[in-house]
């Protein structure tokens, strides 16, 4: 059975990347009627964030593609949460020393720093292997009894990877295929640190073994760590699970991986949720109006496509159509426009009585308790005009009061005839009986004909006095809508 696993660190909120993420591995398993689960890796207590497990998992959830294992939920290879698991590496890490596949090191921060500068001085770049290991403070020398003498007398230790020397490794990506590393460039990379807790390698390729993972998906940013991953399951004689590195989301603009810094200057989210913290507030897609279908459909595409032109996918269809063989090796461009586009779509296809009742939260907040029916009709004409509910007000504020003032250039075109034009207008309005859109305009169109009067000439100074500016839905829908008292009385207001 196909396990895949999203693991990330509490150390924030989780960024749109990490949740593109998750969500390729949530697809994998649904395609192949897998387990999709969710371990926390907080090994690194420096940079423990309180708040980031909840958050990460409130996101997954908004987003609908919530793990099927995790802390609290199915344990089956439980605990899900490393920091709980700490006895287990512990475990595995003197099974590595046992078979010679790793040692103790003694080196002290500062005599560490001194072999980089010594390095530098001779325009080297210090690398902790095979080339150093003689000069280093290692248990590779030692006996096992003035290892365990050092050990007991509190000396300050971490156990690191003897990495193989001179091998050329090949390793196989599903998304880059052949993928070539040289184990002479690679450091003896710490596993377990004296404080009892294993680094992130050790507690995740112990992790993975042990819930059975089959297939590793993750960022771009953790395939230089493949090599030593798949030393480390030679080391312990596991299987391997398959490999798939994912693509970088880049910048909308300019080079590089896409950063919080370029959402707060385009304005846009690049977190799930909102995220709060003493230095401010990060905005989130959810709270910036977006629906979770659309955030979900969007990611989908950063990075893969079915090879139609086909871009809108439901959850559902994008599960029976995601193929990890159809990722795309590039970075994937990230377009902020083209995520409003996707919120649209998905605005417009949602029935409207819905939208109203997404609506009348703001509008009870500006004061105004409309009928639902109303609201609903008035969501009708403005949604197709929208990307969020958010927008609704500011598209449909003189449905509901009148405006307060006028688009300055609009004035300045009216003529010297419009006052008198407008108060005929009134009249018109004021002898129509059934005041709905059609019987409107139908006379206000009569009356111009009649008279020879230029459409132009009455309509937009007409649509200026209801709604403040040359904006909005069709006209005599709005004043339906508002009715004929209300109309009148702004006309009358406009030209006074
Ligand atoms: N804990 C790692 C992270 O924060 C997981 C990397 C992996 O998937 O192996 O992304």
């Amino acid at each position: 059975q196909v396990r895949v696993r999203f693991a990330p660190s509490p150390t924030g909120p989780l960024h749109i990347g990490g949740v593109r993420t998750a969500l390729f591995n949530y697809l994998f398993a649904k395609k192949n009627n897998g387990i999709f689960y969710v371990r926390i890796e907080d090994t690194d207590q420096t940079r423990f964030v309180p708040g980031a497990e909840s958050y990460i998992m409130e996101a997954l959830e908004w987003l609908g593609i919530a793990p099927d294992e995790t802390v609290g939920k199915n344990e089956k290879f439980g605990p899900y949460r490393q920091s709980d698991r700490k006895d287990i590496y512990q475990k595995y890490a003197n099974q590595l020393i046992e078979t010679g596949w790793a040692y103790y090191a003694f080196d002290t921060p500062e005599a560490l720093d001194a072999h980089r500068k010594e390095h530098e001085e001779q325009g080297k770049t210090f690398i902790y292997n095979h080339h150093n290991r003689e000069k280093l403070d290692t248990s590779l020398g030692l006996s096992k009894g003035e290892t365990d003498k050092r050990i007991a007398a509190g000396e300050h230790f971490v156990i690191r990877f003897k990495t193989p020397v001179n091998e050329t490794l090949h390793l196989q990506d599903i998304i880059r295929g052949d993928v070539k590393f040289d184990t002479n460039l690679l450091d003896d990379k710490v596993l377990f640190k004296s404080d009892g807790m294993p680094t992130y390698h050790l507690a995740n390729i112990v992790d993975d073994h042990l819930m059975e993972t089959t297939h590793v998906i993750r960022g771009e940013e953790w395939l230089p760590s493949l090599p030593l991953h798949h030393l480390l399951y030679r080391a312990f004689k596991w299987e391997a699970p398959e490999f798939a590195h994912l693509p970088l989301i880049l910048k909308p603009i300019g080079n590089g991986k896409l950063s919080k810094r370029d959402g707060d200057k385009l304005g846009f989210p690049v977190f799930p949720l909102e995220w709060k913290t003493e230095e401010g507030i990060s905005s989130g897609y959810r709270e910036k109006g977006f629906f979770p279908e659309a955030v979900v459909n969007f990611l989908a595409l950063l990075g893969w496509n079915d090879g139609t032109e086909q871009e809108l996918f439901s959850l559902t269809e994008l599960v029976e159509k995601f193929d990890l063989n159809r990722v795309h090796k590039a970075g994937a461009k990230f377009d902020p426009e083209k995520n409003k586009w996707f919120n649209h779509q998905y605005l417009i296809q949602q029935n409207d009585a819905d939208l109203a009742k997404a609506f009348t939260p703001i509008l009870e907040e500006k004061g105004f308790s409309t009928p639902i029916d109303l609201t609903t009709k008035i969501v009708s004409l403005i949604k197709e005009r929208a990307h969020f509910v958010t927008e609704f007000w500011e598209l449909s504020d003189f449905f509901f009061q009148a405006p307060a003032n006028y688009d300055e250039k609009a004035r300045k075109n009216w003529k010297e005839e419009t006052p008198q034009l407008m108060s005929n207008l009134i009249s018109v309005l004021e002898n129509i009986e059934d005041f709905t859109a059609a019987t409107i305009e139908l006379t206000v169109k009569e009356w111009l004909t009649q008279n020879e009067i230029g459409m132009g000439k009455v309509m937009q100074p007409f649509r200026l006095s209801l709604v403040g500016a040359l904006k909005g839905p069709h006209l005599f829908d709005i004043a339906e809508i508002i009715g004929k008292e209300e109309t009148i009385t702004r006309i009358q207001k406009a030209i006074a």
